[in-house]
């Protein structure tokens, strides 16, 4: 199967996973499935302040309950920081990546000057002479970043079609010392020989720079697909704080896992019963294309009644 391509869910390890992120899962293998490709699950467990104890266990416990097993261990990519090492040195020996001395603040501040982009570096750091990143260095440990030759990029995704998006100096090893996450997944899914990435909408933005990230690594990009998310009633995006969201609160109510994962299939338009049930009919041109509208308050209140309202358009998704 060595060569067959792969699909993959990675999540970070910072919390229980809630029904919209089971959802996303549930999406990435049937995608993978559909189209011959291996599951790969990936713990992104770099941030060591948003990682919290017990949350891996969680959640690799939360996916195999609703059938979901990797194909291959488990990556954890805290064990394979070399590789992402070796990738930022690779850019740095091209003059691709930078210093940069900028606090979170004077990021702000230059983004919301006159001529500031929201959100894009406008390159502060580029120019410095190497007396100057010395005398910088002693008062502030810098980060790293990208030198971009591009002011965007674009790629194709499955549902969401033509994307073009900013691509900046982005931070490629932050000041902490951290790999940034958009170096890490670009580096990862290369070395798992992933191909297909399905992941939540809200990262469609981040796609065009890890393409293009991609290409100045010389590895190839992956095929897309973000899918909606799951949003409270007031069309805000689901979070645990919103009440029985996790297969633990579910069971808590009477809920099973197999219970919970057939409100999943439903919400998709596929049917109850089983994932394979639902991979032998899943068509991703009939995924609802509008985000799940989840109201905890009911969902899977009865055994009788609909578990959650039916999935209606919203454009209130906050990013
Ligand atoms: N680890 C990221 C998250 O949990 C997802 C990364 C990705 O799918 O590219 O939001």
């Amino acid at each position: 199967m060595a060569d067959t391509g792969a699909g993959r869910f990675a999540p970070s390890p910072s919390g229980q996973l809630h029904v919209g992120n089971l959802r996303t899962a549930v999406l990435a293998w049937l995608f993978a499935r559909s189209t011959g490709r291996r599951f790969l699950i990936r713990v992104e467990d770099l941030d060591r302040v948003r990682v919290r104890a017990g949350a891996e266990a969680e959640q690799l416990a939360e996916l195999t309950a609703l059938g979901l097993a990797s194909d291959e261990p488990v990556l954890r990519q805290s064990e394979h920081v070399p590789r992402y090492t070796a990738a930022l040195e690779q850019l740095m020996a091209r003059g691709l990546a930078y210093e940069c001395f900028c606090t979170r603040r004077d990021v702000a501040e230059a983004a919301s000057a006159p001529h500031g982009r929201p959100g894009f570096y406008p390159g502060t750091c580029r120019s410095l002479g190497e007396d100057e990143r010395a005398r910088r260095r002693l008062e502030r440990r810098p980060a790293l970043r990208l030198r971009s030759a591009v002011d965007s990029w674009t790629v194709e995704d499955l549902l969401a079609g033509r994307v073009t998006a900013p691509v900046d100096d982005l931070v490629l090893r932050r000041n902490d010392g951290v790999i940034a996450y958009n170096l890490a997944v670009v580096v990862d899914d290369a070395a798992q020989g992933i191909d297909q990435v399905v992941r939540g909408e809200d990262l469609l933005d981040s796609a065009p720079r890890q393409a293009y990230l991609a290409s100045l690594l010389g590895l190839p990009s992956p095929t897309y697909a973000h899918v909606p998310l799951a949003v409270t009633a007031g069309g805000r995006r689901l979070a645990k704080r919103d009440g029985a969201v996790t297969l633990e609160d579910l069971a808590g109510q009477g809920s099973s896992a197999a219970a919970v994962l057939d409100e999943i299939l439903a919400s998709l338009g596929l049917p109850r019963g089983s994932l394979d049930a639902a991979l032998a009919v899943f068509d991703p041109g009939r995924l609802p294309n509008h985000p799940w509208v989840v109201e905890p308050a009911v969902l899977f209140s009865t055994a009788a009644g609909p578990a959650c309202t039916p999935s209606v358009p919203t454009d209130k998704v906050s990013p």
